[in-house]
């Protein structure tokens, strides 16, 4: 059978890019190589506990969020509840200070200025700066909303907003504050955005905070897995296939024209590769990986002269655990933990520490409890560790190494949090980590990244991957193509690739 779309991949942006197309009556086929849908947007049952591969938090969901139409028009809103998050932004704790961000404007500038009562004029400044971008986002000329289509949306940015061009985050925070403390307060989740606060492009630090404070930050309530099903059953209800266990071999392009796929099935390994047809191919796979992989090297010489000069993003260490009990019944009180060790004084400080043993690293920890998750039965919680880590730290081990490791590294993290939440770890029941490798091995993204190409200053923008190819009829869609990584991210990469096919269409 032919198909209109074949879609590489069903992580968040191919599912959503499949799910508008199944709705436009296109007919179209996912192949995903792993045997779930979702991508990074995954997650697993151990005993009473529904364990979140990625989710900590989504942002946005304000009013002028164009995630909220992209939810109306795929039956999200009527499927998934979003837990807001109510114990505020996060709590930053370091050897010198320990306090809450809460999630308001209004909120944070007066419990900061509490803090550092100097700093009240340039706190001002800065929360005026991150809504002022984000009334600028909304008010971008129509037109230059279309030209975003069909490219990176933060050239567009740049241009209507200059003052944002060749900063990093960094660079923000130091134009703004005097004080230390607040600014790596301040750069308390930027981990996920990037590995170095010097390196990281400042409009997509700014956006990123600008609409956690708009729209405070939200949970899907049993766990990122409900979303990814429920795309997929949508996807199917509405006459699309899934097929698991695909990997796609190869990308079929005839003159300057891709017109389908090749694709192995992984659990009759024996069998010939199988060729489907399609209008369109849309890959939602890793960009490089893609384009290094997939294509002919004939086709592709251009692509990857382009795509691999790009830098790619950091990767993390995760450790995922199962609690018999409420850590609010241990005195812990906060959604997100950022932990900076000790002997980290500046913002300067922090690249140096993603590369320190891991008892000396910087980490996160969500405690899933704290909401109304719908991830445990009462009394009971999960709660992830989230630290910077590179795929070099775990290539090339023999598996008991790799084991030996795991477990070493494992333990020290249990112990370290045993110490910010003293008796936690007597409640752990079930503990897992998943490295870079693990996240490579599942996804086949490139240094198990889930961020896509690094988040610089000069990638950020012009030479960030487009979403359509030089090759016709073949799109790309994923956190590669879009500035910012995450969910809302691939959620509108997905959105922006489908109404360019539906264009050609
Ligand atoms: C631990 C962790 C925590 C995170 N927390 C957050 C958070 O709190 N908030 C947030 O916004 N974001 C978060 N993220 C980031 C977010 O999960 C990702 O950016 C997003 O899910 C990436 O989606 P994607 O569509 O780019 O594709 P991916 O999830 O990378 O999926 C790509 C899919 O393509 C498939 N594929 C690859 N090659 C082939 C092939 N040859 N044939 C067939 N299929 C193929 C893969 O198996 C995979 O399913 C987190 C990520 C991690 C790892």
């Amino acid at each position: 059978m032919d198909y209109d779309a074949i879609i590489v991949g069903s992580g968040l942006a191919g599912l959503v890019a499949g799910a508008k197309l199944a709705k436009e009556s296109k007919k179209v086929l996912i192949l995903e190589q792993h045997i779930t849908s979702g991508g990074y947007a995954a997650g697993y049952i151990r005993g009473d506990y529904q364990v979140d591969l990625s989710l900590h938090s989504m942002d946005g969901l304000y009013e002028l969020d164009p995630k909220i139409k992209i939810f109306e028009e795929l039956d999200v809103v009527f499927n998934i509840e979003f837990v807001k998050i109510t114990t505020g932004y996060y709590r930053y704790k370091n050897s010198r200070v320990d306090f809450n961000i809460p999630d308001k404007v209004e909120d944070a500038i007066s419990t900061l200025s509490e803090l550092y009562p100097t700093e009240k004029s340039n706190l001002e400044k800065f929360f005026k700066t991150l809504s002022d971008l984000t009334e600028d986002t909304h008010s971008i000329p129509t037109s230059k909303v279309k030209q975003a289509l069909i490219g990176p949306l933060v050239p567009i940015l740049y241009s209507s907003i200059p003052k944002w061009g060749g900063k990093t985050a960094g660079d923000l925070l130091d134009s703004i504050f005097e004080n230390e403390d607040l600014k790596l307060a301040l750069a308390g989740t930027l981990q996920y955005y990037s590995d170095d606060p010097y390196k990281l492009s400042a409009i997509i630090f700014a956006l990123a905070l600008s609409s956690r404070f708009k729209g405070g930050t939200h949970y899907i309530k049993g766990g990122s897995v409900r979303l990814s099903n429920h795309l997929a059953d949508f996807i199917k209800e509405k006459g699309g296939d899934i097929l698991f266990n695909r990997r796609v071999t190869k990308i079929l392009v005839k003159g300057n024209r891709a017109y389908g796929v090749e694709y192995e099935n992984k659990e009759r390994e024996n069998l010939e590769p199988v060729q489907v047809i399609g209008k369109f191919v849309i890959v939602n796979a890793a960009v490089p990986y893609a384009i290094n992989e997939l294509i002919s090297d004939k086709h592709a010489r251009s692509l990857k002269d382009k795509v691999n000069k790009l830098e790619v993003g950091h990767s993390t260490l995760n450790i995922y655990l199962c609690f018999n009990k409420s850590l609010k019944d241990l005195g812990h009180n906060s959604y997100t933990t950022v932990v900076n060790v000790e002997g980290i004084n500046s913002l300067a400080d922090l690249e140096a520490n993603n590369k320190q043993d891991y008892s000396n690293r910087n980490y996160i920890f969500i405690d899933y409890g704290q909401i109304d998750s719908g991830l445990t039965p009462l009394g009971k919680t999960t709660g992830t560790i989230c630290v910077i880590d590179y795929l070099e730290n775990w290539e090339g081990l023999t598996e008991d190494e790799y084991t030996y490791k795991k477990q070493e590294i494992t333990n020290i993290f249990m112990n370290r949090l045993d110490t910010l939440i003293p008796g936690v770890k007597n409640y752990i029941e079930y503990v897992n980590i998943s490295t870079p490798l693990t996240k490579k091995n599942n996804t086949l993204n490139p240094n198990g990244t889930s961020i896509g190409f690094a988040q610089t200053r000069s990638q950020a923008g012009m030479k960030r991957f487009k979403v359509k190819s030089s090759i016709r009829n073949l799109y790309f869609t994923s956190a590669w193509t879009f500035p910012g990584g995450g969910y809302s991210s691939t959620i509108l990469s997905g959105w922006q690739c489908v109404l360019n096919v539906l264009d050609e269409f």
